[in-house]
């Protein structure tokens, strides 16, 4: 068992602190750290005794390749090839930022961190405490969300220590992340660029620098994905959770009978909700995301949400869909990968 340190973003300044980051890093051991879109679990890119902690330490299939992070867009040149030309444009507008961008990668970069394949994924997070740990360690970090693989990724410091107290050797509380969701990937090795998962930097943002964008999303069964992460069951609660879509009063009425159908058999019920609705349900375990109308506010409470109903140890969860806003494609990605695309359509 490893005992933790935990330190907060003011420690950074610290002397003493610093070196500890440092030497912990450069030694293949992993520091936790915040981002603004989730938490991060960091290693050493380079370091394959630090890759393969990663892997270990949060469940992780190995073809599920991770994305490096660096301080600024200078330091990517050693390792990928830019071969487009609206590249300089995206980093210019996005970076640093929650985007990832999948590029051809170069030599030095090891296939531990790609899953095998010959392309990487880089971020240059904004977030102050990450550019901090950048900036200490002065190496490229690989940091996948900071959860146990299949749990809802960690955007408060409490969901970190949850899964990895005792599991790392670093842990430093940023307090909650700012966006909630992981980045946007984008493929940019094509003519044409690719989101290969949604985030908060949706189509239409990146079709304002670039004039055309395409999505690729889901992966049928026996098909390579672009993105390897997309195969997998992702932030899922314990529970069993279904959405249910449709007219705000049939969705009430909907899921209030199969509250009332799991209490007779002595089931717990929890239901992830937005403002409007919190007094509806006959249930004690209820969510709320917050107004339904600010989809930021939305988006940086969903996984608390997922995570709360783990806490309440509820045996089914219903969520109301959340629609409208930029966010929403972000949200409702999420969501149906949490609810393994279990969906009610009223
Ligand atoms: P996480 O770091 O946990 O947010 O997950 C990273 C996501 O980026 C996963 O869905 C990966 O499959 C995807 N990803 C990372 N590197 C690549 C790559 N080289 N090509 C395609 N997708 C990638
Ligand atoms: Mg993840």
């Amino acid at each position: 068992m490893i005992e933790t340190r935990t330190y907060d973003a003011k420690d950074l300044k610290e002397e003493r602190v610093k070196k500890d980051i440092r030497s912990t890093l450069l030694t293949g051991r992993l520091v936790v750290f915040p981002t603004e879109t989730v938490y991060g679990i960091g290693a050493y890119a380079l370091s394959s005794e630090g890759i393969a902690n990663i892997y270990n330490v949060k469940g992780r299939p190995s073809d599920n390749p991770l994305i490096m992070h660096m301080k600024d867009a200078q330091a990517i040149t050693p390792y990928v090839y830019i071969d487009q030309p609206y590249i300089k444009d995206l980093i210019d507008a996005f970076w640093p930022g929650p985007l990832t961008m999948v590029f051809r990668k170069k030599e030095s970069v090891p296939t531990l961190i790609t899953g095998g394949l010959s392309t990487v994924g880089v971020r240059i997070p904004s977030h102050p405490v990450a550019q901090d740990v950048l900036t200490i360690a002065d190496v490229p970090i690989c940091a996948p969300s900071a959860n146990i693989s299949g749990r809802p990724s960690a955007t408060l410091f409490e969901h970190v220590m949850e899964d990895f107290n005792h599991r790392v050797d670093i842990i430093i509380d940023g307090g909650k992340s700012d966006v909630g969701l992981e980045s946007t990937v984008l493929d940019v090795t094509g003519d044409v660029p690719v989101i290969l998962r949604p985030g908060v930097i949706t189509q239409a943002m990146l079709e304002t620098i670039v004039p055309k964008v395409l999505r690729k999303d889901g992966v049928k069964a026996n098909e390579t994905p672009a993105s390897p992460g997309m195969k997998y069951k992702h932030y899922a609660p314990r529970g069993e959770l279904t959405i249910v879509e449709g007219d705000q009063s049939a969705v009430v009425r909907y899921i209030n009978d199969k509250i009332k159908d799991h209490h007779d058999k002595h089931k717990k019920v929890g239901v992830i909700t937005s403002d409007a609705l919190i007094k509806q349900f006959n249930t004690t375990y209820v969510y709320n995301l917050g107004d339904a109308s600010f989809d930021s506010s939305i988006a940086s409470n969903l996984y608390i949400g997922l995570r709360m109903m783990d806490q309440f140890q509820v045996d089914y969860i219903y969520s109301v869909a959340f629609h409208g806003g930029s966010y929403q494609e972000a949200i409702m990605n999420r969501l149906y990968k949490a609810a393994n695309h279990k969906i009610v359509k009223l």
